[in-house]
């Protein structure tokens, strides 16, 4: 873990990462730094790379002194990476108080229709275990523990480019977590990820995706000066269908959902994605098929089918490939697009909806850590 040491205790401190620009021009303005001084920090966090502010060697030997007492660079440390080097990779870090979450990193030619494609695309998670409590997830499982800060979201990104040596190119926002629920870091990590001066990410390659905080939706469309996309866990047409399998349905019912997918529309350029599991038995009818259609015409949304990935602990299970097929069939008669996941394993949600809270006890006895 990253901490100083004060007297003979060790305390941690909070990372730079966090800040953004105009934070780190307000902490130089007040200590009578040079305005010029914040790019050149901001060059060497997010161009250089450096792992100590020693390195940051046109800074003067006081102003480094400072920023190695206020702060550490990247405050996440990393546990474990599964997956081979080619292909779909978990990495779980630790963060500064013990806890730990998980990215996926997914590498090119894995495009969803089964095409070539260049995209590296990381899920990033957004908090600690997730209060939302969706009933065919894993990440719910354990209940919530905390939000992640804005440069523990920043710093996956950091951290599996420098360890893997590749360039992410594409950030979506479907690990652990539900981002609209930790909106201001979420909107300040949003800033860093896309920001000239920060990674340099384009805005359409970067994807929240909500379990539908209808209110947080149109606050986003308000705030986010980047063109992002936004990708919203539907899985179920009907309230009824829904509730049953998302509890959040209760407190944002399709209408109020709906009418913050109007406003997002009416606000953004970007397309819409509907992200519907397919679990048997539970929202796999034609008649939601039908009124999913129906639902995506509405808003000019774009669906994705997932067949349901099994989790351990949970009962659910994915229907056969020919009601998938049927599934299919049924949203595309209202003339939406829509794609079904066909390929076996490494696919980016299935991947990405498995995280779980796992306890720091758990690694330990293990021996995995
Ligand atoms: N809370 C946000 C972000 C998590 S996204 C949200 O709900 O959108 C995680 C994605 O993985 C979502 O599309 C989710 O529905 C999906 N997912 C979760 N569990 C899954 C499983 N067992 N199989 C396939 N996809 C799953």
């Amino acid at each position: 873990m990253e901490g100083k040491k004060i007297g003979n205790k060790t305390v941690s401190v909070p990372s730079i990462l966090g800040l953004g620009k105009e934070g780190l021009d307000a902490w130089l303005a007040e200590r009578g730094e040079k305005a010029f001084r914040a790019k050149q920090i901001l060059e060497w966090l997010f161009v250089k790379r450096v792992e100590s502010f020693a390195e940051m060697l046109n800074l003067s030997v006081a102003l480094r002194a400072e920023l190695e007492a206020c702060f550490c660079i990247n405050p996440l440390e990393i546990v474990e990476v599964n997956g081979a080097k080619d292909a779909t990779r978990k990495f779980l870090f630790r963060l500064q108080d013990g806890r730990l979450v998980e990215s996926v990193f997914i590498k090119a030619s894995q495009g969803s229709q089964g095409q070539q494609s260049d995209r590296q695309t990381l899920c990033v998670s957004s908090q600690v275990g997730c209060a939302y409590d969706c009933k065919f997830c894993a990440s719910g499982l354990a209940g919530f523990t905390r939000n992640l800060s804005t440069a523990e979201i920043v710093a996956q990104l950091l951290s599996v480019e420098a360890e893997s040596g590749e360039k992410v190119n594409n950030v979506v926002f479907m690990g652990m977590g539900e981002p609209l629920a930790n909106y201001t870091n979420l909107a300040a990590s949003i800033k860093i990820l896309n920001a000239h001066w920060g990674v340099g990410i384009g805005g359409r390659s970067i994807t929240v995706s909500t379990s539908g905080l209808a209110p947080q939706i149109k606050k986003l469309a308000d705030d986010t000066e980047a063109q992002i996309r936004l990708a919203i866990s539907l899985h179920g047409a009907s309230d009824e269908v829904r509730s049953r399998i998302m509890p959040v349905n209760d407190k944002y019912n399709l209408d109020r959902l709906f009418e913050a997918l109007h406003y997002w529309r009416e606000r953004r350029k970007q397309r819409l994605t509907f992200e519907y599991i397919l679990i048997e038995g539970m929202n796999d009818s034609l008649d939601q098929a039908r009124l999913l259609g129906k639902r995506a015409k509405s808003v000019g949304a774009l669906v994705n089918l997932i067949p349901y990935n099994t989790v351990e602990g949970l009962p659910w299970k994915r229907p056969s490939e020919e009601q998938q097929e049927a599934f299919l069939r049924a949203v595309k008669s209202s003339d939406v697009a829509a794609t079904l996941r066909r390929e076996k394993g490494g696919d980016i949600n299935a991947a990405c909806g498995q995280l779980r809270l796992r306890r720091e006890e758990e690694l330990e006895i293990s021996g995995e850590g």
